[in-house]
């Protein structure tokens, strides 16, 4: 049963890893769907318009409030309405403080932060007027627990947890929901970077590398993948989540739970 036919979905960074994961269960659900992130954007619309919905990408750098704003009229003006907003453009920097580079702050806050808030308040109020929509932020982990050497990373995904809380709050008994989610280790192109990084510091194999990574963290070792966590943000989209309201679920093989 296709239930979101006839819903648009919005997937930030959705060109790769978690958030092409999430549009691709979304849009096999019947949603169409807006794309946004760099790299192979045609691969991307070509494979998730095989589920049959409408697809189209919008190349939006969410550092830049403008262009955030040039998507969501866009996306208004060619799927009608956003009615699933899924905030998951992320970066990561991994520096000490002392060394940790303004400019690498500036951007993790901006795009793993301030662009959720800004597709928010853009969303939301044709949201609330419809009685329904469901904006699900894909935090972290680094959202409830903190990791050395990532500091930006750790606040901005502190401050998108705090954001949901608020969303949620003046969302409430409008029809809209505001929920996290907070993945552990996910082998994406984003972890890879800290899985080749570590090779390379300690001399190891990359297998290797990664054992060590997942280990460290969660009790649990086998990364999460991304459709997994897709069929969480599928469930938040049913009618039996529609009381689940502001909350922060983590997918983390333990991590959080020591
Ligand atoms: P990824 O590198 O595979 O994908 C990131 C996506 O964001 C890509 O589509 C990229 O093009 C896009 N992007 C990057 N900078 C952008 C910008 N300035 N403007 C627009 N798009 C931009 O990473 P991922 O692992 O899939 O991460 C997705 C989200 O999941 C992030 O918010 C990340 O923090 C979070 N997360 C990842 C993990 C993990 O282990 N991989 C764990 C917890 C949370």
């Amino acid at each position: 049963m296709q239930f979101l036919k006839g819903k648009t979905a919005l997937v930030t960074g959705s060109t790769s890893g978690i958030g092409l994961g999430m549009a691709h269960a979304l849009a096999r659900h019947g949603a169409n769907v807006v794309l946004n992130g760099f790299g192979d954007a045609q691969a991307a619309c070509d494979a998730v318009a095989a589920h049959g919905t409408k697809v189209m990408h919008h190349g939006a750098d969410m550092t830049q409030p403008g262009e955030i704003e040039a998507m969501m009229t866009e996306a208004v003006a060619r799927m009608g309405r956003v009615d699933i907003l899924v905030n998951n453009a992320g970066i990561q920097h991994v520096a000490p403080l002392e060394a940790f580079a303004t400019e690498r702050w500036d951007a993790v806050i901006a795009i793993n932060l301030s662009s959720a808030f800004h597709t928010t308040r853009l969303a939301l109020p044709a949201m609330t007027q419809a009685g329904w929509g469901r904006i699900i932020n894909i935090a972290s982990t680094h959202g409830l627990v903190a990791s050395a050497q990532k500091a930006a990373y750790v606040a901005a995904k502190h401050g998108i947890i705090g954001l949901t809380k608020v969303t949620a709050i003046e969302a409430a008994n409008t029809g809209v929901t505001c929920n996290a989610i907070c993945p552990g280790w996910v082998l994406t192109p984003l972890v890879q970077q800290q899985v080749d990084a570590k090779a390379n510091a300690l001399g190891i194999t990359v297998d290797e590398a990664k054992r060590q990574l997942v280990g460290e963290k969660q009790p649990q070792t086998q990364f999460t993948t991304p459709e997994q966590l897709a069929e969480m943000a599928v469930f938040m989209c049913q009618d039996a989540a529609s009381n689940v309201q502001g909350a922060a679920w983590t997918m983390d093989g333990g991590w959080t739970a020591q």
